[in-house]
């Protein structure tokens, strides 16, 4: 890739030299030579009409002047990529007689430019009217060069236009390394390389201005009456679906699974709206300094020193290239047991299954020659659907891709749109096919596609199908591109919701939301769920067969989701590539991440926690002192704290309250205010609370009025209460916090 990127700078730096050339060179004649510009009004008085045949037979050279690159902008406003000005200077040596100005301007330029005094004196020397002495200079450098310029002119005749500065642009990225992989960056002439900046290059780029002149037949420029000048107009904006909160969100966590979990080979996080096909956030981790592009971490610095002299060009591009790579359109991968969810709604909407259908496990599959296992060596016996699901059971899914068959299985997995690229506004999108037509595909291929297995579709493939299972059954165009606009604010393209088609009916979508609702809850995930909201989700684990490097089997491990469960609004995908640390199962690696992710994501896009429901009790806070005060002011302070509260009594004054000042219960749990003795001698009864998960807990307590603090393992789906710091059958004060503790029962690793 350096090879192919300066390849592309040097064409560029070709076409600036000569297009400057031009434009220096008239600049010259126009303003600097009087002699030249009689000259000019005699050959257009006198000899105008033969010069003109002349001219249009010899060809009108076209040159153009830089536009200023449009902004790239986050969903709500804000800059992520945009140009400043900056400046070329361009020296005019031939302008000097005298070795005393050559070394008086070689000093100066050297010195304030930081370049060598000798390469500048031999740039002096020249006889040319256009050198480029350097390039995107900052405005401090300028200030210096224009005092040179004064300087110069005060000390010689005839200087005046030794140097002159032309106006360039540089490019910012003002968050860095934030969603590097999806903003790309520019070359040094301007020119989009990656991500949107290169797939948009023709929109932000803008027009270049034009100055047209003619050439004679000594191909030198000769600027007369052809002259025609066309002011450069500035790039188009774009607004991004991307939302630099969410995206920050999401790659924070993204970046410390990677260390968590040892992960070799990155990892990638893209959060799509399953109603719009808009994708909110995509991270790659680790991702790169878009103003730096060209700097290597230093591991990977480190790993090329290591090489021979001879290897490291070779592996320093690779580098690069893996580093600018966006993993979330242009990998591929098995997505496994993520898949079950796509197998289950092709044999719902097929008819071929229903939710009382049975599968058996026996632990394994015999298909001909072949052995396929079960995660569960001892089998997971007698299943319906749902419990299939739950399971993650292989052999359960190989019934299921049975009973569809072939060809509707190949005809689903091209309607979620797996055979084809989504063709997502980014570049890179890999197009890998592995299935073809029906027919070709082998009962053992069917069977162990069944369960995600030996196909490879990319991640954006797999959030894209997951959000068509959630949103009613349609497949969207995925984008990142909301919107362009010109420089006066002009709408130019809006991206519009596309719907390609529609994959599975609505009913079977809402069945399968329940199931996958349940499976966050109920079912063997670990970590998928969401302390106050409804999540849908599956966790899969597959083998990169074939890509093992020497020593390890390398794993792929992943969850995908969506929330909420009932009336699914986002759908999230997270995906790691090579996890070397305690664990390599998507259970254990990818979800704690996705529900890390979706705990802060969520709030932010003001998706209601449902408490009644859920799990807010994670998130302890202290009560404030609310006694003494009046009845609608200590609401509204309780209230202020997060607090839901009931009032006791007929007073007008708080008396009592519970729990007391500074006691440490879930945001949303109950203060009770009490406005007079009487009401306080009020007592309701400990119910049994051991044996349930977390969110039942949570609304025993809640019918009860009590307060839960939670202890123990409850960000486990498959917590139970083991014990609670007040017995059942106990009285005490409505708003009386009970210590519930939890463990974690068995995980499913699939
Ligand atoms: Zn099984």
């Amino acid at each position: 890739m350096a090879k192919k990127s300066s390849k592309r700078s040097a064409k560029g730096a070709l076409q600036l030299l000569r297009m400057r050339t031009t434009i220096l060179i008239m600049l010259i004649l126009v303003l600097g030579f009087g002699a030249v510009s009689v000259r000019l009004g005699y050959l257009q008085l006198v000899e105008g009409t033969y010069l003109q045949e002349k001219a249009v037979e010899q060809q009108l050279v076209d040159t153009t002047v830089n536009s200023k690159r449009g902004t790239i902008y986050d969903a709500k406003g804000k800059v992520l990529a945009q140009s400043a000005s900056v400046w070329k200077v361009i020296l005019a040596p031939a302008y000097m007689k005298t070795d005393e100005q050559r070394i008086y301007i070689s000093q100066k330029l050297s010195k304030i430019l930081d370049l060598e005094y000798d390469d500048v004196y031999k740039k002096c020397k020249k006889k040319t009217y256009y050198v480029v002495l350097k390039r995107k200079i900052e405005s401090d450098e300028r200030e210096k060069i224009l005092a040179l310029c004064e300087d110069i002119n005060d000390k010689f005749d005839g200087l005046s236009n030794v140097i002159t500065l032309f106006d360039d642009y540089r490019r910012y990225y003002p968050y860095n390394d934030l969603a590097s992989s999806v903003i790309g960056f520019t070359g040094s002439d301007d020119q989009g390389l990656e991500g949107v900046e290169f797939q948009y290059n023709k929109y932000l780029m803008g027009t270049p201005g034009r100055i047209i002149t003619a050439r004679n037949a000594n191909q030198t420029d000769m600027p007369f009456q052809y002259e025609q000048n066309v002011a450069a107009k500035d790039g188009n904006n774009i607004t991004l679906t991307i939302d630099e909160t969410v995206q920050s969100i999401a790659e924070k966590y993204m970046k410390k699974g990677l260390t968590d979990n040892e992960v070799v080979n990155r990892g990638v996080c893209i959060i799509m709206n399953v109603n719009t096909g808009a994708i909110i956030a995509m991270v790659t981790v680790d991702g790169y300094d878009l103003n730096n592009p060209y700097d290597l971490s230093e591991a990977d610095l480190k790993a090329i020193g290591a090489l021979p002299e001879k290897k490291r060009a070779e592996a320093e591009s690779q580098a690069l290239g893996a580093m600018w790579r966006n993993k979330a359109v242009a990998d591929t991968y098995y997505p496994g047991s993520v898949f079950k969810m796509c197998t289950a709604s092709m044999a719902l909407n097929e008819g071929v299954v229903n939710a009382n259908s049975s599968f058996y496990c026996a632990g394994s599959v015999s298909i001909y020659d072949q052995t396929i296992h079960c995660h569960y060596h001892a089998g997971h016996g007698s299943q319906n659907l749902f419990q299939a699901i739950c399971n993650s059971c292989n052999p359960a899914f190989i019934d299921i891709g049975a009973r569809l068959g072939a060809k509707n299985f190949y005809k689903y997995y091209q309607a979620f749109g797996f055979s084809n690229p989504t063709g997502i506004d980014l570049p890179g999108e890999s197009d890998d096919l592995f299935f073809n037509e029906d027919g070709s595909m082998t009962q053992t291929d069917l069977a162990v596609a069944s369960f995600g297995q030996n196909f490879s579709i990319t991640p954006i493939q797999m959030v894209t199908a997951c959000a068509a299972v959630a949103n009613g059954g349609k497949v969207l165009q995925p984008y990142v591109v909301q919107k362009i606009t010109d420089v006066d604010g002009n709408v130019v393209k809006n991206t519009e919701t596309t719907v390609k088609r529609q994959v599975i009916s609505s009913s079977v979508s809402k069945q399968m939301c329940n199931f996958l609702e349940e499976n966050t809850t109920k079912g063997g995930v670990n970590n998928g769920y969401i302390s106050g909201y409804r999540v849908g989700g599956k966790t899969g684990t597959s083998e990169k067969i074939g890509q093992s490097q020497s020593g390890y089997k390398d794993y792929i491990a992943s969850f995908c989701g969506f929330a909420p469960a009932d009336k699914p609004e986002v759908a999230c995908l997270v995906f790691y590539d090579t996890p070397r640390g305690a664990s390599y199962y998507g259970s254990q690696v990818s979800a704690p991440v996705f529900v890390n992710i979706m705990s802060e994501v969520l709030p932010y896009l003001e998706i209601q926690a449902e408490y009644d429901n859920g799990e807010k009790q994670y998130v302890d806070t202290i009560t404030g002192s609310y006694t003494g005060l009046s009845v609608s002011k200590a609401e509204a302070a309780a209230k202020k704290d997060g607090f839901t509260t009931t009032v006791k009594g007929n007073g007008k004054k708080v008396v009592a309250q519970m729990p007391s000042t500074a006691t440490k219960i879930p945001v949303g749990g109950n203060v009770v205010l009490y406005t007079d003795n009487e009401s306080t001698k009020q007592k309701v009864e400990v119910p049994d609370m051991v044996g349930n998960s977390v969110s039942t807990v949570n609304s025993i307590a809640a019918s009860a009025g009590l307060n839960i603090s939670f202890s123990g393992v409850t960000a486990s789906a498959s917590a139970v209460s083991t014990s609670q710091s007040i017995s059942p059958g106990e009285m005490v004060n409505e708003g009386t916090v009970i210590t519930v503790e939890f463990k974690g029962s068995t995980v499913v690793h699939d």
